[in-house]
């Protein structure tokens, strides 16, 4: 017989195991699980050994991964159950697959995790929690925090890395784009968006700009078949000169900043334009009434000293500096694209 669960609350209890569900996947990464599955099927013992964990919490942990579709759990006669990868682990948490979301896991693991951890004094106090969570106070943190360790800036670079390289292609095809010659990825980072760009725009050549202790690290990214239109130019957003270029890509930048870090950034980029350089934002946009997507929402919750905007904010925010809005894309991916135009000297 069905049970009537009319009015019953699915939704809520699937928010109250929302946290374990994530830390599953979060220390199914971080112990190599899927790694070793790659291409094998396992049993408890086998994966417990490997990943130099007890059988029972390897158990434990395979059982709910298996349960939120991270694994499968495979039962033959009377041997012992294996596991194995789902199509979908194996093409996107196996660290080294090419498409791989595995140092983005690890990341929000080190660095998301002990922030939400503190949620309850974030929110009363309105700030990040940082200093808490990591024991460092920090006002700005990729020259305080990413900056200053080698292996937390080479955590974060492989999280921006795989985030791009998912969601590049999407960025780059949003628009027709082949009047643009040269472009600069304004905060480029590893420059995974760029080789994005460059492939999919056999004309465009793409400079990518970031800070002088991310470039250092450059070659720790580079595809194996190097592309001599991507080129990297050190120096700080806010105050250096920008590289001349027809487009500009802003990605995943503006929502770290405050509006008026905003102005001072966009005041800069601007005094390098001439009219008719195009500007590509890539951001997750907010609805016009901001309730969502809840992805935006929740990723506000970190407290960084920016915020999550809506196309028209974004808007209101480039028409200060002389550009319009020509297209917007709302993509079903992570970004959304937007696409403008600098058509007065602000
Ligand atoms: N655009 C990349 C992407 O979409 O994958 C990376 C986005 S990441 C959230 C922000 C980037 O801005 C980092 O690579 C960081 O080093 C860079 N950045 C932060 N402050 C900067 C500054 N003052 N000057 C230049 N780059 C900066």
């Amino acid at each position: 017989t069905k049970s009537n669960t009319e009015g019953f609350p699915h939704n809520l209890i699937e928010l109250l195991d929302g946290f374990k569900a994530s830390k599953t996947l979060f220390i199914a990464s971080k112990l190599g699980v899927f790694d070793i599955l790659n291409g094998e099927s396992l049993t408890v013992k086998e994966i417990a050994n490997r990943i130099n964990a007890s059988v029972l919490g390897t158990e434990k942990l395979l059982d709910a991964a298996v349960s939120i579709g991270l694994l499968q759990k495979l039962k033959c006669l009377d041997d012992e159950p294996v596991y194995r990868n789902t199509e979908q682990a194996r093409q996107f948490l196996v660290s080294f697959s090419p498409q791989s979301l595995h140092s983005y896991v690890l990341h929000c693991n080190d660095m998301i995790w002990p922030l939400f951890t503190h949620l309850e004094d974030a929110v009363r106090e309105g700030t990040n929690q940082r200093e808490k969570a990591f024991g460092k106070k920090s006002e700005n943190v990729f020259q305080d925090v990413y900056c200053k360790n080698h292996d937390v800036m080479m955590r974060f670079m492989n999280a921006m890395h795989s985030i791009a390289k998912i969601t590049g292609r999407d960025v780059a095809t949003a628009f027709d784009l082949s009047r643009f010659r040269t472009a600069c990825d304004v905060g480029g980072c590893t420059g995974a968006m760029a080789y994005e760009f460059t492939k999919a725009h056999p004309n465009l050549s793409v400079t990518v700009f970031d800070l002088p202790a991310v470039v250092e690290m450059k070659s720790h990214f580079q595809p194996i078949e190097q592309d001599r239109r991507v080129s990297f130019v050190a120096g700080d957003f806010f105050k250096d000169d920008l590289p001349k270029a027809d487009l500009y890509i802003l990605a995943r930048i503006l929502h770290d900043w405050s509006d008026e870090k905003v102005h001072e950034l966009l005041s800069n980029l601007s005094a390098t334009c001439t009219l008719g350089c195009g500007l590509l934002l890539a951001e997750i946009l907010l609805d016009e009434e901001k309730t969502r997507p809840s992805r935006a929402q929740l990723q506000a919750l970190s407290m960084t000293e920016g915020k999550q905007r809506s196309a028209t904010e974004y808007s209101n925010l480039m028409k200060k500096h002389g550009f319009s809005p020509v297209h917007t894309q709302y993509t079903n991916n992570l970004l959304d694209v937007m696409l403008f135009v600098k058509d007065n000297q602000a």
